[in-house]
C-alpha cells in the first residue's frame, strides 16, 4: 500500500507513485468541451460583465500535485490542432443561441479555478493564438 510508503526521494519515483495511486482516466473527445458557465463578475473598473467560462478539454498538466484531481477531466496527449478553438466556437455557439450577451470570456482547462492546469496545455499548443483571440472578439 503506497500510505504506508515513503514518499520517495527522485522525481520520477515520485511521479510514478502519484501515478499508481489514480484509478483509469474517463475517455474525452478532444474536440468537446468539459462544460460552460455564464456569471455576472466584476470588471477591473468595478463594473458588471456577463462573462462565460469554458471548462476546457486539453492535455493533463504535467506536474502530479498529490492532492490534485483535475488529470480526470483531461486527456494524455496533445489536443489536435484545431480543437481548443473548435471548442471554444461551440461554446460560443450555444450561448448565441440561448441569446446569452457574453463580453468576456475566461478559458479554463478542466475545472482548474486557478488557471495552473492551462498553462501549458494550452499555451504551448499550436491552438494557443486563436484561443487567445477570442478574449478580444466574443460576439
Ligand atoms: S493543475 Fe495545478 S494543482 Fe493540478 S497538478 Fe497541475 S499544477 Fe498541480
Amino acid at each position: 500500500m503506497h500510505y504506508l510508503s515513503p514518499y520517495p526521494e527522485l522525481p520520477a519515483a515520485r511521479d510514478r507513485f502519484i501515478l499508481d495511486l489514480r484509478g483509469p482516466r474517463p475517455p474525452h473527445d478532444p474536440w468537446r468541451y468539459q462544460g460552460v458557465s455564464v456569471e455576472d463578475e466584476l470588471t477591473e473598473r468595478g463594473e458588471r460583465a456577463r462573462v462565460g467560462t469554458v471548462f476546457l478539454t486539453g492535455r493533463e498538466c504535467p506536474w502530479r500535485c498529490a492532492m490534485c484531481d483535475l488529470w480526470r477531466h483531461t486527456t494524455h496527449a496533445d489536443t489536435p490542432p484545431g480543437a481548443i478553438p473548435a471548442q471554444v466556437a461551440a461554446a460560443r455557439q450555444l450561448w448565441r443561441d440561448n441569446r446569452e450577451q457574453i463580453s468576456r470570456i475566461k478559458l479554463y482547462n478542466a475545472s482548474s479555478a486557478t488557471g495552473c492546469a492551462v498553462s501549458r496545455p494550452i499555451a504551448t499548443s499550436s491552438d494557443a493564438p486563436r484561443s487567445a483571440d477570442t478574449k478580444r472578439t466574443t460576439r
